[in-house]
Protein backbone atom coordinates (compact mmCIF):
# COMPACT_ATOMS: atom_id res chain seq x y z
CA UNK A 1 0.00 0.00 0.00
CA UNK A 2 2.26 2.71 -1.19
CA UNK A 3 1.81 6.10 -1.39
CA UNK A 4 -0.29 6.43 1.75
CA UNK A 5 0.79 9.80 3.60
CA UNK A 6 0.55 8.80 7.29
CA UNK A 7 1.27 11.35 10.16
CA UNK A 8 2.07 10.51 13.86
CA UNK A 9 0.39 11.00 17.78
CA UNK A 10 2.77 10.37 20.24
CA UNK A 11 3.75 6.90 17.63
CA UNK A 12 0.60 5.97 16.96
CA UNK A 13 0.62 5.94 12.71
CA UNK A 14 -2.60 7.69 12.13
CA UNK A 15 -4.12 8.80 8.51
CA UNK A 16 -4.78 12.94 8.40
CA UNK A 17 -8.03 12.12 8.86
CA UNK A 18 -8.00 10.14 11.64
CA UNK A 19 -5.77 12.65 13.47
CA UNK A 20 -7.86 15.11 12.75
CA UNK A 21 -10.79 13.03 14.02
CA UNK A 22 -9.22 12.68 17.40
CA UNK A 23 -7.73 16.18 17.08
CA UNK A 24 -11.43 17.13 18.06
CA UNK A 25 -12.23 14.59 20.44
CA UNK A 26 -9.44 15.73 22.34
CA UNK A 27 -9.87 18.91 22.15
CA UNK A 28 -13.36 17.85 23.73
CA UNK A 29 -12.33 15.51 26.10
CA UNK A 30 -10.19 18.74 27.62
CA UNK A 31 -13.34 21.08 27.59
CA UNK A 32 -16.04 18.12 28.81
CA UNK A 33 -13.53 16.13 31.46
CA UNK A 34 -9.84 17.85 31.53
CA UNK A 35 -8.35 15.03 29.90
CA UNK A 36 -6.46 14.46 26.73
CA UNK A 37 -5.91 11.28 24.67
CA UNK A 38 -3.10 9.33 25.35
CA UNK A 39 -1.37 7.49 22.14
CA UNK A 40 1.47 5.19 21.41
CA UNK A 41 2.91 3.40 18.73
CA UNK A 42 0.54 0.09 19.33
CA UNK A 43 -2.47 2.05 18.99
CA UNK A 44 -3.04 3.13 15.36
CA UNK A 45 -2.53 2.11 12.39
CA UNK A 46 0.03 -1.32 11.92
CA UNK A 47 1.82 -2.54 9.45
CA UNK A 48 1.47 -6.09 8.68
CA UNK A 49 5.31 -6.64 9.78
CA UNK A 50 3.92 -5.36 13.42
CA UNK A 51 0.52 -7.05 13.70
CA UNK A 52 3.08 -10.14 13.09
CA UNK A 53 4.62 -9.36 15.61
CA UNK A 54 2.10 -8.51 18.51
CA UNK A 55 0.42 -11.61 17.20
CA UNK A 56 3.70 -13.73 18.06
CA UNK A 57 4.10 -11.72 21.03
CA UNK A 58 0.48 -12.69 22.62
CA UNK A 59 0.42 -16.37 20.89
CA UNK A 60 2.33 -19.89 20.85
CA UNK A 61 2.06 -22.01 17.72
CA UNK A 62 0.20 -24.68 19.93
CA UNK A 63 -0.54 -28.05 18.72
CA UNK A 64 -3.39 -29.08 21.65
CA UNK A 65 -5.15 -27.24 24.28
CA UNK A 66 -6.88 -23.81 24.84
CA UNK A 67 -4.40 -22.00 26.95
CA UNK A 68 -5.22 -19.83 29.95
CA UNK A 69 -7.74 -17.68 28.32
CA UNK A 70 -9.78 -20.02 25.90
CA UNK A 71 -8.16 -18.24 23.07
CA UNK A 72 -7.08 -20.65 20.04
CA UNK A 73 -6.28 -19.16 16.38
CA UNK A 74 -5.54 -20.85 12.73
CA UNK A 75 -3.13 -18.55 10.64
CA UNK A 76 -1.15 -19.64 7.92
CA UNK A 77 -2.19 -23.37 8.91
CA UNK A 78 -0.61 -23.60 12.12
CA UNK A 79 -2.84 -23.78 15.39
CA UNK A 80 -1.73 -20.95 17.89
CA UNK A 81 -2.99 -20.73 21.54
CA UNK A 82 -2.82 -17.11 23.31
CA UNK A 83 -0.41 -16.58 26.35
CA UNK A 84 -0.63 -12.90 26.93
CA UNK A 85 -3.34 -11.34 29.40
CA UNK A 86 -3.26 -7.95 27.34
CA UNK A 87 -5.88 -9.02 25.02
CA UNK A 88 -6.60 -10.56 21.68
CA UNK A 89 -4.77 -9.74 18.87
CA UNK A 90 -5.97 -10.67 15.01
CA UNK A 91 -4.06 -12.78 12.82
CA UNK A 92 -1.94 -10.95 10.77
CA UNK A 93 -3.50 -9.86 7.51
CA UNK A 94 -7.10 -9.60 8.92
CA UNK A 95 -6.98 -6.77 11.81
CA UNK A 96 -8.59 -3.73 11.61
CA UNK A 97 -5.56 -1.87 12.81
CA UNK A 98 -4.10 -2.92 9.84
CA UNK A 99 -5.83 -1.12 7.42
CA UNK A 100 -9.17 -2.83 5.52
CA UNK A 101 -10.41 -1.07 2.61
CA UNK A 102 -10.49 2.64 3.80
CA UNK A 103 -11.00 1.66 7.34
CA UNK A 104 -8.44 1.33 9.93
CA UNK A 105 -8.80 1.00 13.83
CA UNK A 106 -7.64 3.37 17.23
CA UNK A 107 -7.34 1.84 20.85
CA UNK A 108 -7.96 4.85 23.06
CA UNK A 109 -6.88 5.98 26.24
CA UNK A 110 -6.42 8.88 27.99
CA UNK A 111 -4.36 11.08 30.80
CA UNK A 112 -7.70 10.45 33.78
CA UNK A 113 -8.14 7.30 35.77
CA UNK A 114 -10.74 4.83 35.03
CA UNK A 115 -10.36 6.45 31.67
CA UNK A 116 -12.30 5.85 28.02
CA UNK A 117 -11.11 2.62 26.98
CA UNK A 118 -12.78 1.55 30.33
CA UNK A 119 -15.83 -0.33 30.21
CA UNK A 120 -18.68 1.53 32.04
CA UNK A 121 -16.77 4.39 33.20
CA UNK A 122 -18.28 7.69 32.28
CA UNK A 123 -16.23 8.86 29.49
CA UNK A 124 -16.47 5.68 27.80
CA UNK A 125 -20.08 5.49 28.19
CA UNK A 126 -19.77 9.48 26.32
CA UNK A 127 -17.74 8.36 23.90
CA UNK A 128 -19.76 5.89 22.91
CA UNK A 129 -22.64 7.33 22.46
CA UNK A 130 -21.03 10.04 20.94
CA UNK A 131 -18.65 8.27 18.88
CA UNK A 132 -20.25 9.21 15.40
CA UNK A 133 -20.01 12.97 15.93
CA UNK A 134 -15.94 12.56 16.30
CA UNK A 135 -16.57 9.72 12.37
CA UNK A 136 -15.75 6.59 15.54
CA UNK A 137 -17.42 3.20 15.49
CA UNK A 138 -17.49 1.93 18.88
CA UNK A 139 -17.15 -1.59 17.42
CA UNK A 140 -14.78 -2.81 20.39
CA UNK A 141 -17.97 -3.33 22.72
CA UNK A 142 -18.49 -5.97 20.13
CA UNK A 143 -15.87 -8.13 21.40
CA UNK A 144 -15.33 -6.89 25.34
CA UNK A 145 -12.66 -4.20 23.89
CA UNK A 146 -14.45 -1.03 25.02
CA UNK A 147 -10.84 0.96 23.87
CA UNK A 148 -10.91 -0.44 19.95
CA UNK A 149 -12.89 2.20 17.89
CA UNK A 150 -13.28 1.58 13.99
CA UNK A 151 -12.36 4.83 11.99
CA UNK A 152 -13.76 4.33 8.05
CA UNK A 153 -13.36 6.44 5.61
CA UNK A 154 -9.61 7.23 6.79
CA UNK A 155 -8.89 8.83 3.02
CA UNK A 156 -11.13 11.50 3.63
CA UNK A 157 -9.57 14.89 2.88
CA UNK A 158 -8.92 16.85 6.33
CA UNK A 159 -11.32 20.21 5.96
CA UNK A 160 -9.19 23.27 5.50
CA UNK A 161 -8.51 25.26 8.67
CA UNK A 162 -7.57 21.67 10.65
CA UNK A 163 -9.13 21.99 13.61
CA UNK A 164 -12.46 22.94 12.45
CA UNK A 165 -15.49 24.25 14.25
CA UNK A 166 -16.43 20.70 16.10
CA UNK A 167 -18.81 19.02 14.79
CA UNK A 168 -18.95 17.70 18.92
CA UNK A 169 -22.34 17.82 20.46
CA UNK A 170 -22.57 21.74 21.93
CA UNK A 171 -20.78 21.34 25.28
CA UNK A 172 -22.85 21.35 28.33
CA UNK A 173 -22.38 21.49 32.10
CA UNK A 174 -24.61 18.60 32.30
CA UNK A 175 -22.09 16.11 30.79
CA UNK A 176 -19.29 16.90 33.47
CA UNK A 177 -21.86 16.07 36.15
CA UNK A 178 -21.15 12.54 34.41
CA UNK A 179 -17.59 12.32 36.32
CA UNK A 180 -19.28 12.42 39.43
CA UNK A 181 -22.64 10.14 40.85
CA UNK A 182 -24.45 10.87 43.82
CA UNK A 183 -26.41 8.84 45.83
CA UNK A 184 -28.20 8.71 49.28
CA UNK A 185 -27.34 6.86 52.31
CA UNK A 186 -29.82 4.91 54.35
CA UNK A 187 -29.51 8.18 56.83
CA UNK A 188 -31.11 10.03 53.99
CA UNK A 189 -27.41 11.82 53.71
CA UNK A 190 -25.79 12.46 50.37
CA UNK A 191 -23.02 10.10 49.04
CA UNK A 192 -20.55 12.15 45.78
CA UNK A 193 -18.52 9.47 43.92
CA UNK A 194 -16.36 11.21 41.96
CA UNK A 195 -14.85 9.02 39.57
CA UNK A 196 -11.22 7.83 41.35
CA UNK A 197 -11.22 10.39 43.83
CA UNK A 198 -12.21 9.46 47.68
CA UNK A 199 -16.03 9.16 48.27
CA UNK A 200 -17.98 12.06 50.22
CA UNK A 201 -20.48 11.28 52.98
CA UNK A 202 -22.31 14.78 53.44
CA UNK A 203 -23.92 15.31 57.13
CA UNK A 204 -26.88 17.73 56.46
CA UNK A 205 -28.58 19.15 53.09
CA UNK A 206 -27.01 22.16 53.65
CA UNK A 207 -23.84 21.37 53.34
CA UNK A 208 -24.20 19.61 49.82
CA UNK A 209 -25.89 23.33 48.73
CA UNK A 210 -22.85 24.82 50.19
CA UNK A 211 -20.36 22.41 48.07
CA UNK A 212 -23.18 22.96 44.77
CA UNK A 213 -22.78 27.13 45.56
CA UNK A 214 -19.07 26.54 45.51
CA UNK A 215 -18.49 24.53 42.67
CA UNK A 216 -20.59 26.80 40.70
CA UNK A 217 -17.99 29.81 41.81
CA UNK A 218 -15.51 27.70 41.08
CA UNK A 219 -16.55 27.32 37.90
CA UNK A 220 -17.66 30.69 37.27
CA UNK A 221 -13.92 31.93 37.79
CA UNK A 222 -12.59 28.52 35.75
CA UNK A 223 -14.29 29.27 32.81
CA UNK A 224 -13.35 33.11 32.83
CA UNK A 225 -9.86 31.31 32.60
CA UNK A 226 -10.87 28.79 29.63
CA UNK A 227 -10.09 26.09 31.90
CA UNK A 228 -11.90 22.93 32.46
CA UNK A 229 -14.70 22.86 34.58
CA UNK A 230 -15.11 21.11 38.17
CA UNK A 231 -17.90 18.63 38.13
CA UNK A 232 -20.92 20.26 38.69
CA UNK A 233 -23.54 18.35 40.95
CA UNK A 234 -26.85 17.66 39.09
CA UNK A 235 -29.89 18.79 40.95
CA UNK A 236 -31.24 16.70 44.25
CA UNK A 237 -33.87 15.34 42.31
CA UNK A 238 -32.13 13.33 39.87
CA UNK A 239 -29.96 11.79 42.69
CA UNK A 240 -30.71 7.88 41.98
CA UNK A 241 -32.13 5.84 44.69
CA UNK A 242 -29.92 2.52 45.10
CA UNK A 243 -29.49 -0.43 47.33
CA UNK A 244 -25.99 -0.66 49.37
CA UNK A 245 -24.45 -3.34 46.88
CA UNK A 246 -25.11 -1.64 44.04
CA UNK A 247 -24.12 1.65 45.49
CA UNK A 248 -20.65 0.14 46.84
CA UNK A 249 -20.07 -1.56 42.88
CA UNK A 250 -20.71 1.88 41.92
CA UNK A 251 -17.96 3.30 44.51
CA UNK A 252 -15.72 0.91 42.93
CA UNK A 253 -16.40 0.99 39.54
CA UNK A 254 -16.25 4.73 39.29
CA UNK A 255 -12.23 3.91 40.97
CA UNK A 256 -13.11 5.94 44.23
CA UNK A 257 -12.57 5.22 47.85
CA UNK A 258 -15.25 3.40 49.85
CA UNK A 259 -17.20 5.91 52.05
CA UNK A 260 -16.10 4.70 55.53
CA UNK A 261 -20.01 4.43 56.14
CA UNK A 262 -22.39 2.11 55.05
CA UNK A 263 -24.60 2.78 51.88
CA UNK A 264 -27.75 1.82 51.89
CA UNK A 265 -31.33 2.36 50.16
CA UNK A 266 -33.53 5.09 51.41
CA UNK A 267 -36.30 7.14 49.55
CA UNK A 268 -35.25 10.93 48.64
CA UNK A 269 -36.89 13.22 50.88
CA UNK A 270 -38.44 16.81 50.23
CA UNK A 271 -35.39 19.07 50.36
CA UNK A 272 -35.85 22.52 48.96
CA UNK A 273 -32.71 23.12 46.62
CA UNK A 274 -32.07 26.39 44.49
CA UNK A 275 -31.59 25.08 41.10
CA UNK A 276 -28.57 25.98 39.17
CA UNK A 277 -28.98 27.15 35.76
CA UNK A 278 -27.20 24.52 34.03
CA UNK A 279 -27.96 25.44 30.55
CA UNK A 280 -27.16 29.08 31.18
CA UNK A 281 -23.64 27.94 32.51
CA UNK A 282 -23.48 25.32 29.36
CA UNK A 283 -24.47 28.61 27.06
CA UNK A 284 -21.78 31.01 28.53
CA UNK A 285 -19.29 28.06 28.42
CA UNK A 286 -19.59 27.37 24.86
CA UNK A 287 -19.93 31.02 23.56
CA UNK A 288 -16.56 31.22 25.49
CA UNK A 289 -14.85 28.16 24.29
CA UNK A 290 -16.37 29.37 20.57
CA UNK A 291 -14.73 32.83 21.16
CA UNK A 292 -11.37 31.11 21.94
CA UNK A 293 -11.51 28.56 18.77
CA UNK A 294 -12.18 32.11 16.70
CA UNK A 295 -9.29 33.76 18.37
CA UNK A 296 -6.67 30.97 17.99
CA UNK A 297 -7.98 30.46 14.12
CA UNK A 298 -6.98 34.39 13.56
CA UNK A 299 -3.82 34.08 15.67
ZN1 LIG B 1 -7.85 -2.38 18.83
Amino acid sequence: MGGIEYVYWDGARLTPWMKHCLERLDADLRRLFGVHLTLDSSKGIRLNSEQRAIFLDRYRPQSSGSGPFGDVRWWNGVRYVRRSGLGTVAQPGTSNHEIQGSTAAVDLADSGGSGIGTMGSARSNWLRRNAGNYGLVPEGFNFNEAWHYAVPNIFNPVPAGGLSKPEAPPLSAKASTKMTIYARRDDGLVVAIPEGGPTYNYQSAAEYNRHRETVAAVNGQRQKDGQPLVTLPPVLGSIVTMTSERLNDLIRSQGAVLSPAPVVKVEIPDVDVPELNLDEIAKKVNDEADKRARDRLKG
